[in-house]
């Protein structure tokens, strides 16, 4: 069976892309870092909309635990492989540069990039002989214009860009997508801190995004219809910025 992974499923974003995906047909494996409640939450909701998931926390920062957990899968899994990746996972820690700490550069970088690296390298070997395969990085408008106080999110999220757009021509002839989904302002608790009233002036819909929003569009790029997409970044930000 062919199997979607979404780290960091157990809220936000990633919550609406598990359901999204699972309402799809897929199997959902829920990646997390800590929050247990909140994934076996996530999982009852796939499971009442009759869909199937599953829960694998590991960080996913950590090249060990990365390889302890997605072997442990496959090794339960002889006969299935994960053809939809979502790297999702991702946190913010801002401050003005001149402030910031070793920790708050490296967690940052460690969650979006290598991430992305240490779990994408891994599950590419069965994408490949399979000829078949999706893999959705989520990024950010911070890693397309850059924002103050975001210089380590702003990095990681940029560097994701790039490795996107280098994988995607690795693995194009091998009916590999790797596409990018940048969102703005998305109401989610990495948002609970900002002003929204403030901030929404600045976006020309007027609102923040909301989490479902940001998993249609993951969705469609998961889909069959998006075979000819590939190495794109895809803006989901209310018209904030292009
Ligand atoms: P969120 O509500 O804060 O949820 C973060 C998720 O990531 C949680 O499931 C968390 O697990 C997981 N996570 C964090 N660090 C992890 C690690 N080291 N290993 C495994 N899982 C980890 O965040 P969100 O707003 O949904 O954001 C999701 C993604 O979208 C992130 O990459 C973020 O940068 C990006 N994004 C968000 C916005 C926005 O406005 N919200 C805008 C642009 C981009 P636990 O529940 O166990 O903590």
């Amino acid at each position: 069976m062919k199997y979607a992974l979404v780290t960091g499923g157990s809220r936000g974003i990633g919550r609406a892309v598990c359901l999204q995906l699972a309402g799809m047909g897929y199997p959902v494996i829920i990646n997390y870092s800590s929050n247990h409640e909140a994934a076996l939450a996530t999982r009852q909701l796939v499971e009442e909309k009759g869909g199937k998931a599953e829960l694998l926390p590991f960080d996913v920062a950590s090249k060990e635990a990365v390889d302890k957990a997605l072997s442990g899968w496959a090794d339960n899994h002889p006969d299935d492989y994960i053809a939809v990746l979502v790297n999702n996972a991702g946190i913010r820690q801002d401050a003005m540069m001149v402030f910031m700490q070793d920790t708050q550069w490296e967690e940052v970088l460690g969650a979006s990039l290598s991430g992305f690296f240490y779990i994408t390298r891994r599950l590419l070997k069965d994408m490949l002989s399979k000829r078949s395969g999706r893999i959705i990085n989520m990024v950010s408008v911070s890693g397309l214009k850059g924002l103050p106080g975001q210089t380590n999110y702003s990095a990681a999220k940029a560097a994701v860009i790039g490795a996107t757009k280098a994988l995607a021509q690795e693995v194009g002839a091998r009916k590999v997508t790797v596409n990018a989904v940048a969102p703005g302002y998305i109401a989610t608790d990495m948002t609970k801190d900002l002003d929204e009233n403030a901030l929404k002036t600045l976006i020309p819909v007027g609102r923040f995004g909301m989490p479902e929003e940001v998993a249609a569009l993951v969705g469609f790029l998961a889909s069959e219809q998006a075979a000819y997409i590939t190495g794109q970044v895809i803006s989901i930000n209310g018209g904030l910025y292009t």
